[in-house]
């Protein structure tokens, strides 16, 4: 993710040195009175720069976190609201934000859903949620959040018969692939990383109703706020807060450095 976002960077870097270029170009180049010429070139180049994909990616994404960070009221309110919270911490809020997640990060508990079931159960789950849509095939359970993220999970049978969550993978919301391999972007490798700690616990922490509800309290991932740091993006690496475990009343939420 930071090595994409450095390219994507450098990409609008170069695109706005290019467009000084154009500074430099006849008025009368631009109208097209001529099409011969170094100038031309010049001009004819910047417009297949602009067109190309990654910069197209880019100017897109700078546009969506843009708008996010527009919804999310980044900007000065927020960074007087965190000086001031350093300034002064209670003691009560020193210790609520520094409350570590176990090892076995907590997840929400959810009934199990015997393999009977499995499909009746996943069409009332859709039902249900508006924003993330369940597919069930073969031994493969995908579960996609809107714009945010598409986790496959390979299910099998627990010793009772429910579903239950062997392996997990997620992957940005328009990477093909089907879930084979792994994400091409870090943030979702980490992501995969998360959901599948405790899947070998034995604690019934991996019922396919409660690794669903695990992966749904990502939704937020681009826009939440670290309970520890109460940054969206961590001060190092600009990596949003990877790290989600239930504590006992909510989904809790914060950067993988900071949850330590
Ligand atoms: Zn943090």
């Amino acid at each position: 993710m930071t090595e994409r976002l450095k390219e994507q960077i450098e990409q609008l870097e170069a695109l706005h040195t290019r467009l000084g270029q154009v500074r430099q170009v006849p008025p009368a180049l631009l109208q097209m009175r001529t099409s011969t010429g170094d100038e031309f070139r010049v001009v004819k180049e910047i417009g297949e720069v602009v067109m190309s994909e990654p910069v197209q990616a880019a100017l897109h994404q700078a546009r969506e976190s843009l708008e996010r960070d527009g919804a999310s009221g980044i900007g000065t309110e927020v960074r007087r609201e965190n000086r001031k919270r350093r300034r002064a911490p209670s003691p009560e809020n020193y210790t609520e934000e520094r409350r570590t997640p176990t090892v076995l990060l907590p997840r929400r508990p959810e009934p199990a859903v015997p393999l009977g079931e499995l499909g009746a159960w996943a069409r009332a789950w859709n039902e249900t949620h508006a924003t993330a849509k369940m597919r069930i095939k073969g031994r493969v359970v995908r579960l996609a959040l809107a714009d945010v993220m598409t986790v496959y999970m390979g299910v099998g049978v627990g010793r009772a018969g429910e579903v239950v969550v062997e392996t997990i993978r997620a992957f940005g919301p328009r990477e093909g692939g089907g879930g084979r391999g792994e994400s091409k972007y870090e943030v979702y490798g980490t992501v995969s990383q998360q959901l599948g700690r405790g899947l070998e616990g034995g604690d019934g922490g991996d019922g396919l109703g409660t690794v669903a509800g695990h992966v749904l309290a990502y939704a937020d991932l681009f826009v939440r706020r670290c309970g520890v740091c109460g940054r969206v993006v961590s001060h190092e690496g600009h990596v949003p807060c990877v790290v989600r475990w239930w504590d006992g009343r909510t989904w809790a939420g914060a950067h993988a450095g900071c949850d330590k």
